[in-house]
């Protein structure tokens, strides 16, 4: 295995076999001194130092990130020849001394042999192309001297030393097993026995040197199952392990020898493909395999009796040598992996500038975002809610926040952000504490609303201080009968949380006086299983069934089925992005209770929709 602790393991070595062979070379010299062979033993000393400056050019020049694989090859192959020569030299002084009569040089010689093999044995054990030679190299020549001898105790130190030698190669291949199997767990993934994120990264920088030496292209794919942790958080984990293990098959089977496979983590797989010569082509092999892939991964899978369905996103970046860091491409494969995740999941996605642009834009809101509260860009919009006489009965919170540098950012925009970065609690306690507020000075200057609904987002929802906070706000700026005009609007994403803790952080607000109501109804996933769970008591039609009335039957159904399903739940309803007379007119007709939209009126600033209120005291006529 030829990863990158292998070519590291051998560079080490470089030095130290370079030190074991100067410094104890020079004892050889003195030796050839005093024994009448100065001249052979300087001219092999002199080989050593030649050999020395070699080995000390090969150690500079490896550098494993910027080579490319041809060049880490060379260098390999240049690196095994250094080792080999180091070798044939001990044996040219063994040869030197035992050619010689001093009986005490033929001591020494043999010494020299044996701590070579022993030094190659140990130094060399991860690679048993090197150690392997090395060994016999050093040890047949003793072997060959003993067995000359001619003599009984000859042949006995032949045997010890043929023993010797198997000794050795079978302790320098014990620790090398040893170093593989740490090797594979190091780069495997221990469940589906792919490689792991390590090795692929490694891997990806690798190509990504060829690449760049070639000028060629290669495709990134990064693979993300869709909505595994629901079958993981159903069925257990041991279930989604096999499922797993099942999907890792598939993948593989689809593809030929020379892509590299990885788990990244959790249920994400990425893949280095082929190389190609221009972009094009590289796009177009990137989408038909993430296509075939796709299909492949859709087939049903049989576990432990459990008939499983599941779609992957799949996002491509196509990796050449314009960057240096293999990171930058599985981030680009990430950004398009998650526009695949956005547009609805199941498909596949090219990364490109655009995209990029717009992670860009992202991350230049959510910096600006964090100085949003202290520089007081954020207000507060308040859109009426009226009744079927056009009173305007409630108003719905709705966040505005207005930079100077980038202007104004849509609300469905920056909230997102504030969720994902976590910005959302400081953000949802800062609107909680102004909407708070404004209910409190607009009952004391007589402007009496029913009910005061503020957008609570998931994540603020079930932060473990929520119910401290609330609790501690409505303390120190509501009276109870003003607290109970509170509505929280939660949307259809509470179902994909942990429902017992949502149902029992609603329960303990609901104490307290505050009222629920579900968002965007209509839109999600939610059943009526959890509509009768939940404790709500009111739901917020969603605009697009609204929007759709006047032209599509099935939206009228749809919109009057669920008036009628709120009376059967008593719950009350709110029909949001109300444009036209005769969206209302359908409403009203079908008994929905409150009404909410630019047909009554756009989201207004405080001062605004107090002006609007004072003008709707009195019920306004309908035509
Ligand atoms: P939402 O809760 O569904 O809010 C209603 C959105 O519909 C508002 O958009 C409102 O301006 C818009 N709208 C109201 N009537 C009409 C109409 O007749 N026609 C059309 N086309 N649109 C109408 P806005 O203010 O852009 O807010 C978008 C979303 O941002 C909100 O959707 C809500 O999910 C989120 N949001 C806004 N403010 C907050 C907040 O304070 N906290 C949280 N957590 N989310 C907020
Ligand atoms: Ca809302
Ligand atoms: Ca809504």
């Amino acid at each position: 295995m030829r990863n990158k602790r292998f070519y590291t393991f051998l560079h080490h070595q470089i030095p130290v076999m370079i030190a074991l062979s100067i410094f104890p070379g020079l004892g050889y010299l003195l030796l050839g001194w005093l024994n009448g062979i100065f001249m052979p033993a300087f001219v092999w000393y002199l080989l050593i130092v030649v050999e020395s400056l070699w080995g000390a050019s090969l150690y500079r020049g490896f550098d494993f990130d910027t080579m490319s694989e041809s060049r880490r090859e060379s260098w390999y192959q240049r690196l095994s020849w250094f080792y080999y020569l180091f070798m044939l030299l001990w044996v040219l002084i063994f040869l030197l001394y035992v050619g010689h009569d001093s009986q005490k040089l033929h001591y020494i010689a043999i010494f020299t042999e044996i701590g070579a093999s022993v030094v190659a044995a140990a130094l060399l054990a991860s690679d048993r192309r090197l150690f392997r030679p090395c060994i016999l190299i050093m040890m047949v020549p003793l072997i060959i001297y003993f067995f000359f001898i001619g003599e009984w105790y000859g042949y006995v130190l032949t045997a010890f030393a043929c023993t010797l030698a198997w000794v050795l190669l079978y302790a320098a291949n014990s620790s090398n097993s040893l170093l593989m199997q740490a090797d594979y767990q190091a780069s495997h993934d221990m469940l589906t026995g792919m490689y792991n994120r390590h090795y692929f990264i490694d891997h990806l920088q690798k190509r990504m040197n060829s690449l760049r030496e070639s000028g060629g292209f290669a495709y990134l794919l990064l693979i993300d199952l869709d909505h595994f942790k629901t079958i993981n958080d159903s069925l257990g984990h041991d279930i989604g392990d096999l499922l797993l293990q099942q999907i890792s098959v598939r993948l593989q089977n689809q593809l030929s020898g020379n892509i590299v496979l990885a788990r990244l983590g959790g249920d994400e797989f990425i893949l280095v493909g082929d190389t190609f010569s221009a972009p094009e082509p590289c796009s177009e092999a990137a989408i038909s395999i993430s296509e075939k892939l796709i299909a492949t991964l859709k087939e049903t899978y049989m576990v432990e009796q459990h008939h499983l369905y599941i779609s992957a996103s799949i996002g491509v970046s196509i990796v050449s040598g314009r960057s240096a860091n293999a990171n930058n491409f599985i981030k680009e494969a990430d950004i398009a992996m998650y526009e695949v995740k956005a547009k609805g999941r199941d498909g596949v996605f090219m990364f490109n500038e655009e995209m990029s642009d717009r992670v860009e834009r992202n991350l230049e809101i959510e910096r600006l975002l964090h100085f949003a509260l202290s520089n007081n860009e954020i207000t507060l919009h308040y859109q009426p809610q009226v009744d079927c006489a056009g009173k305007v009965v409630g108003a719905e919170v709705l966040a505005r926040w207005n930079n100077p540098v980038i202007g104004p950012v849509p609300p469905d925009k920056f909230i997102t952000i504030a969720e994902q970065t976590g910005l959302i609690i400081e953000l949802g306690k800062y609107i909680l504490e102004t909407g708070f507020t404004t209910l409190r000075e607009w009952c004391e200057a007589g402007i009496t609303l029913e009910q005061f609904s503020i957008n609570i987002s998931m994540r603020q929802l079930i932060h473990h201080d929520f119910i401290e906070q609330v609790e501690a706000l409505v303390q120190s700026h509501l009276c109870s009968d003003l607290c109970g005009k509170v509505v929280f609007e939660i949307t259809e994403s509470v179902v994909a949380e942990d429902i017992e803790r949502v149902i029992s952080i609603m329960e303990r607000l609901k104490k307290i006086g505050i009222r629920f109501s579900m968002d965007d109804f209509g839109t999600g996933y939610s059943s009526l299983n959890y509509l009768n769970r939940l404790p709500i008591d009111e739901i917020k039609i969603d605009r697009s069934f609204v929007s759709a009335l006047g032209r599509n039957e099935g939206d009228q159904t749809m919109v009057a089925t669920i008036l009628k399903m709120a009376a059967i739940f008593k719950l009350s309803v709110v029909a949001e992005g109300v444009e036209t007379a005769d969206q209302f007119d359908f409403l009203l007709c079908n008994e929905c209770n409150l009404f909410q939209g630019y047909y009554f009126s756009k989201p207004l600033a405080k001062d605004q929709f107090e002006v609007y209120c004072k003008d709707r005291l009195e019920p306004i006529k309908q035509a």
